[in-house]
């Protein structure tokens, strides 16, 4: 498998930030799965702690994002307030030099008023918890007409926590016409089960190894 990035077809500021960030090359989830999300397909990512599966979504949304159109196009979805802040760190880091691509946090545990104040200036990227993120849909705050793009990040652990019905709910308020990818280090059945109803004809990407 080539591990290049410059092998994909990504846009030429991602490049560069990779080589910036010191990222020589693919990690094996990396390499087995931008291909498919690069073409637009639905994936369920699987790999341990530290494989790099925040790169590789984080690329893959990048890539297909609109930075022209300043709508949410992009929901990212963590158990923790800890994950979404990494998470927004990561995908912050790869957008540098993209035409002021915005990433917006919305985590429960957070004071309301400065989610409110943001969410009014918008956004591109949304990453965040789903019980606040539920919260901000239900009071009309959050415009997810044109998202595109889903990510559920550490899926098995959003399930061990109980988020199962809120995700449900939240994807339910979603266009139905959106890319779907979903992460997770481990596989047990209610993944099965929530792949089954989020997603379309998922690719499916299992890595073993770290590098
Ligand atoms: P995971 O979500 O799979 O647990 P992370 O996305 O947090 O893993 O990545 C783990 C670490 O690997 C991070 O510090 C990240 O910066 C680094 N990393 C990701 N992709 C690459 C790469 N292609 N080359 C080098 N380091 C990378
Ligand atoms: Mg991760």
């Amino acid at each position: 498998m080539n591990t290049s990035f410059a092998s994909l077809p990504l846009r030429a500021e991602l490049i560069s930030n990779l080589s910036t960030l010191g990222y020589a090359s693919m990690t094996p989830i990396q390499a087995q799965s931008l291909p498919q999300m690069l073409a637009g397909k639905d994936l369920i990512g699987q790999g341990k702690t530290g494989s790099g599966k925040t790169a590789a979504f984080g690329l893959g949304l990048l890539n297909n994002l609109n930075d022209k159109r300043f709508r949410i196009q992009t929901l990212v979805l963590c158990p923790t307030r800890e994950l979404a802040d990494q998470v927004a760190v990561e995908v912050r880091r790869l957008a540098r030099g993209i035409h002021n691509i915005k990433v917006l946090t919305l985590c429960g545990g957070m004071p309301m008023g400065p989610q409110i104040g943001s969410l009014e200036h918008g956004a591109h990227i949304i990453v965040g918890t789903p019980g606040r993120i539920e919260d901000h849909l239900d009071k009309g705050r959050l415009d997810l007409s044109e998202l595109n793009t889903l990510v559920l990040d550490e899926a098995d652990r959003m399930l061990d926590m109980g988020f199962q019905d809120t995700l449900d709910r939240i994807v339910d308020q979603l266009p139905a016409q959106r890319q779907n990818l979903l992460f997770s280090a481990t596989f047990p059945e209610q993944i099965q089960k929530i792949a089954e109803r989020v997603m379309h004809n998922p690719a499916m990407v299992k890595v073993e190894s770290l590098h």
